[in-house]
């Protein structure tokens, strides 16, 4: 459906910050995505101001009967935050951050990123799960689940969530926390976009200021011993230690020998979020797993680490990515690592074997709509590479990557590291809890306005 002028210009007199038009000079610019592949126009984008701007672009898609996106980051991989002929309501100007450092709270607009959240934390030397590249939006990452460095010690993103100001698909403002709206509040915490526009997160902070940690690489010949050590230390190891195994092409980093750029490489990304001063001995464990080939590991403020890997993926790359969960690194789903890992088509393609093991355990699985809390490690096949005419041969890597792991895995993946080709997976990933979120959807967004997501159906 193309929109009027007239609508357009309606719309206008509702919103306090800017109406991007097919016409407009920023058009091309606030249409795109962090994915590349994604090539979405959408009918009309509102650069929201404040929670206002985002009733008028709910209101407007309900009112004129179109499609409706919300962009936080402009992560998601399916390129949930645009859409064709639609409505975009992108709150990525909406960045505020104010920290209460005497009840160790935070409060942050629904479009800042990782990045925008430690910076402010940091300078009162607290911080909260996130992800690991600060450019990545609070918003998807936490209504999700939000994996990371800090997850074993401190829960998922979302565990840290103590209320949100939701705009529901009826274009009302409510508040979601224990006591407001308890149903809507369990169902943000994993259950995706799909209940509302959060125009602000309000979130749990710990002691976190500096940490000690940074990437190790391994050689190839070691990957075998790297993950299956890795994977029996983590079970207990002390929950300040965080980080994961991972595959990865050397980048071209002066800490690599530059003979070695290019090569593939079994890594470990380490944080221990505990003193400083034991971060050496804390990471030791892993150092003792096999010899390690180049390293850039230290004490470095927590923002930093959360930096340091954002210029591997750049906006404007292409990504096609898959996701599984595993309650076990079985002995087979090494030898499945093994056989792919090493084949990583591009160097900004990456797999991730996250444990989310400790404190994301002691939250039950009906205790939020994040329902894997058996789950020892979340894995990541991402692909994301520069050149279009490569698309065929990256996709083929994550999908055989991905037949390889899965019957090594449980049925479900993280929402948030899938692909929009993953959609009949969504039931497993909330295990018993799909009904109840499907009940809470039908009470917040019975039409399903909110359905550029990894989406629930609202019940019959
Ligand atoms: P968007 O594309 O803006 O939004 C994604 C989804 O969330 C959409 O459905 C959107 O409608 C919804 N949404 C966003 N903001 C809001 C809001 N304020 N209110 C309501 N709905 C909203 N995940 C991890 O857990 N840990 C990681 O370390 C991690 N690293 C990543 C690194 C990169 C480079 C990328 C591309 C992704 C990473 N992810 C990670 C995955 C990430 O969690 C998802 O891509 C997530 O959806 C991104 O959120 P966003 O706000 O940036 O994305």
């Amino acid at each position: 459906m193309v929109m009027g002028k007239l609508a357009i210009d309606q719309l206008r007199e509702r919103v306090r910050g800017a109406v991007v038009a097919p016409d407009d000079a920023a058009y091309q610019e606030a249409r795109a995505v962090n994915n590349a592949m994604i090539d979405r126009r959408p009918a009309v984008v509102v650069r929201c101001a404040n929670a206002g701007d985002v009733v008028a672009a709910v209101d407007f898609a309900r009112e004129n009967a179109l499609d409706l996106a919300v962009r936080g980051g402009g992560h998601s991989v399916p390129g949930f935050g645009t859409c064709d002929d639609g409505v975009v309501a992108d709150l990525s100007g909406m960045r505020g951050v104010r920290v209460d450092a005497a009840r160790r709270t935070a409060r942050a607009e629904g479009g800042a990123t990782w990045g925008d959240l430690n910076a402010a934390t940091y300078a009162y030397g607290l911080a909260t799960t996130g992800g690991i590249i600060s450019t990545t939006g609070i918003g998807g990452l936490t209504l999700g689940g939000g994996i990371g460095y800090l997850c074993r010690g401190l829960g998922l993103s979302c565990d840290n969530l103590i209320s949100a100001d939701v705009v529901t698909a009826d274009g009302r403002i409510v508040v979601a926390s224990e006591e407001e709206n308890p149903d809507l509040f369990w169902a943000l915490r994993g259950g995706g976009g799909n209940f509302g526009a959060v125009t602000s997160f309000e979130y749990r902070l710990s002691p976190v200021k500096d940490i000690y940690g940074g990437p190790m690489l391994f050689e190839l010949d070691d990957a075998a011993t790297v993950l299956r050590s890795f994977a029996d230390y983590i079970a207990d190891a002390p929950e300040q230690l965080g980080g994961f195994p991972a595959f990865q092409l050397a980048p071209p980093l002066p800490f690599i020998p530059a003979d070695r750029h290019g090569d593939p490489f079994a890594l470990i990304v380490g944080c221990w979020a505990g003193p400083v001063d034991e971060g050496e001995k804390a990471l030791q464990a892993f150092h003792d797993f096999a010899p390690v080939v180049a390293e850039h590991v230290g004490p470095m403020p927590y923002p930093a680490l959360n930096s340091a890997f954002d210029a591997l993926v750049p906006p404007g790359l292409q990504h096609y990515w898959k996701a599984n969960f595993v309650t076990e690194l079985s002995d087979s789903a090494i030898e499945a690592h093994l056989v792919h890992g090493p084949k990583l088509p591009a160097v900004n393609s990456t797999v991730h074997i996250y444990p989310i093991n400790g404190a994301c355990h002691r939250v039950g699985p009906q205790d939020t709509a994040f329902a894997y809390r058996d789950a020892s490690f979340a894995t990541v096949i991402a692909g994301m590479w520069p050149d279009p005419a490569d698309n065929e041969a990256n996709i083929a890597w994550v999908r055989d990557y991905y037949e390889a792991t899965a019957p090594h895995s449980e049925e479900g993946g993280y929402i948030n590291f899938m692909a929009e080709d993953d959609q009949s997976r969504i039931r497993a990933n909330y295990k018993g809890n799909y009904d109840r979120l499907a009940e809470v959807k039908r009470t917040y967004d019975p039409d399903n306005l909110f359905h550029l997501n990894q989406n629930i159906q609202p019940a019959a």
